[in-house]
């Protein structure tokens, strides 16, 4: 089966799973495990912050950092269609009570800074306190432009505002720009990144920050349930990918021009975009689109139906994979 549903779809493959079952490990919650110690370290080194958190997911990751930078009662502004936002369940306001103030992102998946300072409410005793903007890279593929950064983090400076950012794929953003990802990460107050999306881990996200920053957010993981033993059999998996899948992520987004490219010229889609390892396309053809991802799943390509159709490139599709993805549109339309 070749799975464009999404980049977390990957398998471990047998060097990992082998780094995995060598992994020499202790109990986290008494900071004794040397490999879930080695990956904090090498994502705080990476990123260009101090300290580093493992946590089990990004959507606890980036709970943890909403958590450590806003108290009760304060606002965090970010994206409509933000996963901190949108998909992690209204977790900062349902165990944090911190407001969200939700914009629309701009078309490069940036949020206007004009906007969010009309956003930012006055010190007055009718409004939450804002204290947080919190940004995506990369946002449905899109990475951010690298000026934006610092715009952003000269804005934040300006507004007495923290700034959070959701890495969850902020390695593709990464090379893309072909940068190291610290030129991405290092301006901002806090960091969450994943391994388990296109660097290919079973599991497992890690929020980089100041050490003052980790230390607030190792109490609210422990209160969250985050607080894991011998994690260093997965953060072993988390290590090996940082050692070794950053780089391969360009074969991913050559594979999704490739595929948008091919894509292009059928009748019945539309490519409506393509950004480092995701192509869209808006589905025209004659059949439900239910019945044409059926056709195509009979025919080992796996993808979520819908009105817009996310296909995403990952470690586990090759390029032949690629043309046997097209041809099977081809039938199926
Ligand atoms: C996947 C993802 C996360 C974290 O999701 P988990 O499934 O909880 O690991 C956070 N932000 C973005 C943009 C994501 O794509």
């Amino acid at each position: 089966m070749i799975d464009l549903r999404s980049d977390t779809v990957t398998q471990p493959c047998e060097n990992m799973r082998k780094a995995m079952a060598d992994a020499e490990v202790g109990d986290d919650v008494f900071g004794d495990d040397p490999t879930v110690n080695a990956l904090q370290q090498k994502a705080a080194e990476l990123t260009g912050h101090e300290a580093a958190l493992f946590a089990p997911s990004g959507t606890q990751s980036n709970l943890l950092a909403l958590l450590a930078h806003c108290q009760r009662g304060d606002e965090y502004i970010v994206g409509q269609d933000a996963h901190t936002y949108k998909y992690e369940g209204g977790g900062a306001a349902v165990l944090g009570s911190i407001q969200p103030q939700p914009i629309e992102f701009e078309q490069d998946g940036s949020l206007s800074l004009e906007l969010v300072k009309r956003k930012i409410k006055p010190n007055d005793h009718h409004y939450a306190r804002t204290r947080l903007l919190s940004i995506e890279n990369t946002v449905s593929g899109k990475p951010l432009p690298m000026a934006y950064l610092s715009d952003a983090r000269k804005f934040c400076d300006a507004h007495g505002l923290g700034l959070h950012l959701d890495g969850a794929r902020v390695f593709n953003a990464a090379v893309h720009h072909q940068v190291s990802v610290k030129e991405i990460t290092s301006e901002m107050d806090s960091v969450s990144i994943c391994l388990s999306k296109g660097l290919g881990t079973p599991l497992g996200s890690v929020l980089c920050g100041s050490k003052a920053f980790i230390h607030e957010a190792h109490k609210w993981r422990k209160m969250l349930g985050g607080g894991m033993r011998q994690a260093g059999i997965v953060a072993a998996a988390g290590l090996y990918a940082l050692e070794n899948n950053i780089e391969r992520l360009v074969e991913d987004h050559e594979n999704a021009e490739f595929l948008a490219g091919e894509l292009s010229s059928l009748a019945g889609i539309a490519v409506a975009g393509c950004a480092t390892n995701m192509v869209f396309v808006n589905y025209h053809g004659t059949k439900p689109v239910s019945e044409f991802a059926e056709a195509l799943y009979n025919q080992g390509v796996n993808i979520c139906a819908g009105e817009q159709i996310r296909l995403v490139l990952h470690k586990d599709v090759t390029r032949e994979d690629c043309v046997s993805v097209v041809e099977a549109i081809k039938n199926a339309l």
